[in-house]
């Protein structure tokens, strides 16, 4: 077995079973592994850490995939980790639906794999090159244990470059309908699994959706960063008195007009705006408007740390226009999915909004990811989705208790 033999004190992650190594920990290459293939991590005295995935062009160097010095890596070692992942599921969704994450990556043990079903049709990520090395052997072992015949292959992320990796896309086995219709806590939704965001839909905001639908009722809604209309549709449902929805893609908006048709007559409603969020608040504010619940659920502004500043000009500056907007008594759902910004930077970066904005409001609650998309508690990077429902207050000298 090829093995990377770490420096002096690097194996303190792994003794934390932290799942990867950087390029900086290893001291030299034993062997001559084949990128993706299988290596023992080895510490600096020749112990026995890890067998991992050896990735030589990206900065992780290495991804584990066992801490057992007896687990081989081989297709059974696939078998039971994806069969594992697949039988756990039913038990992590507190929302009736028929689309859900089965393989949630590093925090489901299978670092660089996010494999995603939308009814019958499974979408599948490698997104690292030992995922990618194992690529035959994962596919004939998902279409077996999850009894379906069609898998389409999503592998366009940015990540892969990193990882030396062209992107691919397209059908693998069978033949995948690119336009699919999935149920999710009894509304529909039209989902493109080619062209669409991530796999094709933002599966990890779904319990969030349901708790915007409850907190809809009688109120006036405006969605930015829309998308195919989540959280449109789910406010819609729950009794919205209107629902404005805003995206820049006029792609998308057709789709969330066309969602929206699926679960209600045409209605007036429902309208959509086409622009950039951060003129639209800007707009609004200057034409004195306001809204009674605002969900903010902008793309990933700092993929990584390094980003962490920019990312957070932009976010207080959302937010603060839409404390701006808020009605007193209003609700603000807002979300960063930044894996740059951890959640205590960003309820930092909102009260600073709030503060600017000259406004109080209260945290009601704190949201994350939905459950298919676990945390391992020795991968703390897999929590990347945080969310705050906060209410603006009504003055700040006498707390109102009136909502609206
Ligand atoms: N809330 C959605 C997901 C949002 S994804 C859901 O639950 O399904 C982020 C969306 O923001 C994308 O649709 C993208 O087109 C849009 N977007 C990105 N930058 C934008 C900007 N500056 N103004 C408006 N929309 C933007």
């Amino acid at each position: 077995m090829p093995a990377l033999v770490l420096k002096p004190g690097r194996e303190k992650s792994l003794l934390r079973r932290h799942p990867w190594i950087f390029s900086g920990a290893v001291d030299r290459v034993d062997g001559n592994p084949a990128a993706g293939g299988t290596v023992d991590l080895l510490s600096s005295k020749g112990d026995f850490l890890a067998r991992a995935a050896y990735s030589p062009f990206s900065q992780i160097r290495a991804r584990v995939w066992t801490l057992d010095p007896s687990e081989a890596v081989d297709a059974d070692f696939f078998r039971r980790r994806i069969s594992c992942s697949i039988g756990i599921r039913a038990g992590l969704r507190s929302v009736p639906t028929d689309a859900f994450r089965l393989i949630h990556s590093e925090s489901d043990g299978l670092p660089g794999l996010i494999v995603d079903r939308y009814a019958g049709t499974l979408v599948v990520q490698f997104l690292a090159v030992g995922a990618e090395y194992w690529r035959d052997t994962i596919t004939d072992l998902l279409l077996e244990l999850t009894r379906l015949q069609n898998i389409y292959e999503r592998s366009d992320a940015d990540v892969r470059e990193l990882e030396g990796l062209p992107p691919r896309t397209g059908p693998i086995r069978g033949d995948p309908p690119l336009a699919l219709r999935i149920t999710e806590n009894g509304l529909q939704f039209k989902v493109n699994i080619a062209e669409g965001h991530k796999t094709g839909f933002y599966l990890d905001q779904r319990e969030n959706r349901a708790r915007v639908r409850q907190l809809a009722k009688g109120r006036e809604i405006l969605d930015c960063f829309c998308y195919t209309g989540g959280f449109t549709i789910n406010a819609l449902a729950g009794g919205a008195k209107s629902v404005l929805s805003v995206d820049s893609s006029g792609d998308v908006l057709a789709l969330c007009r066309e969602n929206a048709s699926l679960n209600a007559p045409p209605s007036t409603l429902h309208s959509t705006l086409e622009g950039d969020v951060f003129q639209v608040l800007r707009l609004f504010r200057d034409e004195g408007r306001s809204f009674d619940l605002i969900v903010l659920d902008p793309p990933k502004f700092a993929p990584t740390a390094a980003q962490a500043e920019k990312a957070a000009r932009g976010y207080k500056d959302i937010n603060l226009l839409a404390f701006k907007l808020l009605r007193p008594g209003g609700i603000l759902v807002t979300f960063s999915c930044s894996g740059g910004v951890d959640a205590a930077l960003f309820q930092k970066i909102v009260a600073s909004a709030a503060l600017d904005a000259g406004v109080d409001a209260q945290i009601v609650e704190y949201l994350s990811q939905a459950p298919d998309h676990p945390v391992a508690l020795s991968f703390p990077e897999g929590a990347y989705l945080k969310g705050l429902v906060c209410r603006k207050v009504l003055s700040s000298r006498s707390y109102d208790c009136r909502t609206r």
